[in-house]
């Protein structure tokens, strides 16, 4: 039995600790903060109860796979529901349209709210599979260090695709050839936020994501996203794996380029193998100082960080889904804004998520728990104090616009979270959501892999190394890292 010390309780940590635990191996996770899970927490003040980050599940069987690898039937530990209707999409003109975990539906909704046709649309979503299927075997399951992951037969398919992959263009030009109405192009262009891109730069690689939602699902956990980590958390613990929350790693031991222990302010503890689940950057610059950092990989850009408001709000609003989307009248300088000048657009795309809708323990009797997500560039010591109170203006003025409610009033309890407080809570660099924005055809490559021969010993997991950010390939790092811990051992 090998020892095992890891940085970190964010997903890709936790995910980490069960697989190598299920190896057989003893495993202990040293967490900063006094709760687990990073981004994927929880806050509750005034009577409503919020998912601090994440509010979109998707692939719940990467979750269901953690459970079973450990002999384990996931409906005992966690469930989760398929939602009907993925997103309610509204527009400063009055244009309202809900898309479904039906294709078909989508697309016909499409068709009759903005006239496109209804059989390139539905085609356009079918055609989306076989390419997931291509680009998550080479890009997200496997390491793009190992030469087996460009050696194997569905490689070859992916090879003789690479034309079809979208690697030269950018998803918004791919989706100004597929679609007609300028609106169809936005709704399809939002989907390069989903690891904090921008859709005018990021490959139509890219484009394959809303395969996850409508030939997939768009799904919600009983009991909160927060059930993700209280689950593989109650897992992990029955597996043996040791928490020691409260307690920050301020170095990471190595010796002849080899990890051989953690150090805290409790002294310091010998492993044989240690994994990371701090973001890279700072993970070299504090806990490696002594190892020469991979700087390319370090100085890629990074994906966009969020202005998050968490308000209760003491009514309901009929007209509001699970999850709605208030667009820009100007989505391309929006991007530029964020991207390019590192600061935000007067008129943000508004992401309004309410789980009271489905989860109404969420918030008192007649209320309604409101999480808005503003995408905002990462932390560069912007000032933030005025860039938040300025977006809450324009956010109060555009919602209530929108639904033709003053909505200022309602505003019972409130919240707020910016690229600083993400920092500094889950020591993310500049905050960002996502780890690298994929802003280039190269992102996919320039991403610190999961192991690197160059530090023995030493594994990287979550959102800042590859496959990227999000709830799914925080889950794939932990195990392809997994993976490369066998084939080392
Ligand atoms: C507002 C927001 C909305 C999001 N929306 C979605 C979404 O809808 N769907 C989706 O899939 N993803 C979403 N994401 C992204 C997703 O939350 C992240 O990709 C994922 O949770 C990151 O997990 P991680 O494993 O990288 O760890 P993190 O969550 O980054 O956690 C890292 C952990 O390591 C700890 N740590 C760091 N340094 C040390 C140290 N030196 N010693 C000890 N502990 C340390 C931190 O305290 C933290 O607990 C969102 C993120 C945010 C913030």
């Amino acid at each position: 039995m090998a020892s095992f010390g890891i940085v970190g309780s964010g997903i890709g940590g936790i995910a980490l600790a069960i697989r190598i635990a299920c190896l057989g191996h003893k495993v202990i996770i040293f967490e900063a903060n006094d709760y687990p899970g990073g981004k994927l927490s929880q806050i509750e003040f005034g009577g409503y109860r919020f998912d601090a980050g994440p509010s979109l599940f998707t692939l719940p069987k990467l979750v269901d796979e953690l459970f079973e690898i450990a002999g384990k039937n996931p409906r005992d530990y966690f469930n989760y529901l398929r939602l009907p209707e993925i997103c309610t999409y509204f527009w400063t003109d009055g244009t309202r349209l809900t898309t479904y975990a039906d294709a078909h539906e989508t697309a016909s909704e499409i068709a009759k709210i903005l006239g496109e046709e209804a059989a390139n649309i539905a085609a356009f979503l079918k055609g989306l599979q076989d390419k997931y299927d291509i680009i998550s075997e080479l890009f997200l399951e496997n390491s793009l260090q190992n030469i087996k992951t460009w050696t194997s037969k569905k490689a070859l398919r992916g090879y003789l695709n690479i034309p079809n992959l979208g690697l030269f263009s950018t998803m918004h030009d791919y989706h100004a050839r597929k679609f007609k109405h300028p609106k169809t192009i936005q709704l399809f262009d939002r989907y390069a936020t989903y690891n904090g891109s921008n859709p005018y730069q990021t490959p139509a690689t890219l484009s394959v994501i809303p395969n996850l939602e409508y030939n997939i699902g768009a799904f919600m956990p009983v009991g909160g996203m927060i059930a993700i980590t209280n689950s593989l958390c109650q897992l992990a613990q029955e597996l043996g794996v040791e928490f020691r929350m409260g307690e920050k790693v301020d170095e990471i031991v190595t010796e002849d380029q080899r990890a051989i222990g953690i150090k805290t302010a409790k002294g310091i503890f010998a492993f044989d193998h240690v994994a990371s689940n701090m973001d890279i950057r700072p993970s070299y610059k504090k806990l490696l100082p002594q190892i020469q950092s991979p700087k390319k990989l370090l100085n890629q850009e990074r994906s966009s960080s969020g202005i998050i408001f968490y308000w209760g709000v003491n009514r309901k609003f009929d007209a509001l889904g699970v999850h709605n989307i208030f667009f820009s009248d100007h989505y391309k300088e929006e991007f530029q804004h964020i991207f390019g000048d590192k600061t935000l657009l007067d008129d943000p795309t508004i992401y309004l998520h309410i789980s009271s809708k489905i989860a109404t323990e969420d918030a008192p009797d007649g209320c309604e728990n409101w999480f808005i997500l503003i995408n905002a560039p990462a932390n560069e010591g912007q000032d933030w104090n005025y860039l938040v109170q300025k977006t809450r203006a324009n956010v109060i003025k555009k919602l209530s616009n929108c639904l033709g409610v003053d909505v200022t009033p309602h505003i019972v309890a409130e919240d707020i979270l910016d690229p600083r407080s993400i920092e500094s809570r889950t020591s993310s660099s500049g905050g960002a959501l996502y780890g690298n924005a994929s802003n280039n055809k190269f992102a996919a490559f320039l991403r610190h892999p999961n192991y690197r021969s160059a530090i023995k010993n030493l594994y990287w997991v979550g959102g800042s190394v590859h496959p990227g950010g999000g709830i799914p390939l925080c889950l794939s790092s932990a195990k392809i890292a997994a993976k490369q811990f066998q084939e080392n051992n």
